[in-house]
């Protein structure tokens, strides 16, 4: 069964959150896309602690708290989330409208799309040695679903940043035997998480390597070990059960070059009175857009959610005058944001 809607937002980083809140401002309900299990696009993902210094009215805000603030702003409006799926087609509908379908096999019939996709989809950086894919998701795992699947296992954990850190502390007394390995001995984790691992593998709870994997032994069908050239050890063999590879994400542009838009090297190129793109209906704003002038910030994006709400309400209702109305004074905008209109308001 298709879900159905009337808008499908690609991507739930800060400009398709705010998308979610402009839409709704005009009563438009929409139905959020990510590939990731957690909203927030490059801040959460690549610098949730770092300071943002640009955002209007911020003198400086966390890129996390920016994110926690706008999934509080879009609160009233009651969006769904799909996380953790990647929107893989984007096709017409015979009637007005789009058929989307997802990595999870979920299937949307949207009368219209607002890609909202950044830099593409944050794919996990692969283990590259030959052959090892086809233990994905039995023996190497990219992301931690499940931890107790890893429970009792002799583990290696792969990485160096706080993804590895941490399910190393999650893990190193429910394994087996934890090996973290690492290319130097330089990690790029919080303090706090490096301090409580080199305290665990003093003790002996867990061990820290600091080299490279380029091989891997197999039996039975099953991965055994890990070789390491390591810096102090030399050549050595880790035994292994299940790895876990935590060397980052990559942005992929991945499916939306292949939905039939019209691409500006690898953004979509919109007009910039709605911020559609060259298939009436499809909609795209923040980072994955392409007009003149473009700036990838994300004052831009908020910006070109607003014009594009407009020009969708406007697509869905086209017989319904729209009024700019301001969220200070409107009692509109207020019940539909489920404030009090104050005394004497509007
Ligand atoms: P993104 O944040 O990239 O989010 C896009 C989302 O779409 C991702 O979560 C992705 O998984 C998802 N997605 C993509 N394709 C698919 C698909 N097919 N299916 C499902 N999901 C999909 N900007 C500023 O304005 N000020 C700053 O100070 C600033 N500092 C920065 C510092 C760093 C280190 C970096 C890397 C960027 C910085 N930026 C800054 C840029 C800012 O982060 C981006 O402009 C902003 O994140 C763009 O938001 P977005 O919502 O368009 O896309």
């Amino acid at each position: 069964m298709a879900v159905q809607a009337d808008c499908v937002i690609v991507g739930a980083g800060p400009c398709g959150l705010f998308q979610v809140f402009e839409l709704g401002l005009l009563d438009l309900k929409a139905h959020v896309i990510d590939a990731l299990p957690n909203a927030g696009g490059q801040c959460a993902e690549l610098y949730p602690d770092k300071p943002i210094y640009d955002i209007p009215a911020w003198p400086v805000i966390g890129a996390q708290e920016l994110i926690d603030n706008l999934m509080k702003q879009i609160r009233p409006f009651h969006p769904t989330f799909h996380l953790g799926q990647q929107v893989t087609e984007v096709t017409p509908l015979d009637s007005p409208g789009f058929r989307l379908r997802t990595s999870a096999g979920t299937e949307f019939h949207t009368r219209t799309v607002i890609v909202a996709g950044g830099v593409g989809a944050f794919q996990p950086v692969l283990l590259k040695l030959d052959g090892i894919e086809k233990f994905e998701d039995r023996q190497l795992f990219y992301r931690v679903k499940d931890p107790s699947l890893h429970h009792g296992k002799h583990l290696v954990v792969l990485g160096g940043g706080d993804s590895a850190l941490d399910w190393t502390l999650a893990l190193a007394d429910k394994a087996a035997s934890l090996t973290l390995i690492h290319r130097s001995d330089k990690f790029r984790a919080q303090d706090t998480s490096i301090g409580k691992a080199r305290v665990l593998a003093a003790a002996g709870r867990m061990r820290i390597l600091a080299g490279h994997v380029h091989a891997y032994e197999q039996a039975g069908g099953r991965v055994t070990g890990l070789k390491v050239k390591t810096v102090t050890e030399g050549d050595v063999t880790v035994p292994v059960d299940h790895i876990l590879a935590f060397y980052g994400l990559s942005p992929k542009l991945g499916p939306i070059a292949d939905w039939g838009l019209n691409l500006n090297k690898h953004q979509i190129a919109v007009d910039t009175e709605k911020f559609e793109t060259s298939t009436p209906g499809i909609y795209a704003v923040g980072d994955i857009n392409y007009y003149p002038g473009k700036k990838k910030l994300i004052l831009s994006g908020f910006h070109e959610a607003a014009l594009a709400a407009f020009a969708i309400k406007h697509r869905l209702f086209p017989n319904e005058k729209i009024h700019l109305q301001y969220t200070t004074t409107s009692s509109v905008m207020h019940q539909r944001l489920g404030v009090e209109t104050p005394k004497g308001g509007a």
